[in-house]
């Protein structure tokens, strides 16, 4: 069997009904590793107790609540930023993309591009 220290135990969830280790229903399972289990079991696996755990579960959770707000948020700008563009090609060359604006436009690449480009580091204006 796979042997896991405290540094592997990567948060808390609610998510997730049942032991990865002994098929226990629970309320909250401790991350693991790739495992859900419930405390007892996390406490085996890692070989502490269930104080170190918990203690360590609970910074963990932290930590990962953070890297999963940081993702959304990356996302969330991801798609801003592929709005205003589809929205500047569509508004200034009647275009759903760089290329087809280039077609259209007979100007070189560079030149629209570096239209595009201007536009959205000033600001949006
Ligand atoms: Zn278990």
């Amino acid at each position: 069997m796979a042997t896991y220290s405290v540094r592997d135990i990567k948060g808390i969830t609610s998510e997730v009904a049942t032991c990865d280790k002994c098929g226990r229903v629970l309320e909250q399972a401790v991350i693991v590793g790739p495992l859900y289990v419930g405390p007892d079991c996390a406490a085996k696996l890692v070989q502490k107790s269930r104080s170190v755990v918990s203690a360590a579960a609970d910074a963990a959770e932290v930590r990962r609540q953070r890297d999963l707000s940081a993702a959304k948020q990356r996302e969330a700008d991801r798609q801003a930023y592929e709005r205003r563009k589809l929205d500047w090609f569509q508004t200034n060359y009647g275009a759903d993309n760089l290329d087809t604006a280039v077609e259209k436009s007979g100007k070189d690449w560079e030149v629209v591009f570096g239209e595009w480009w201007a536009w959205e580091n000033s600001g949006h204006s």
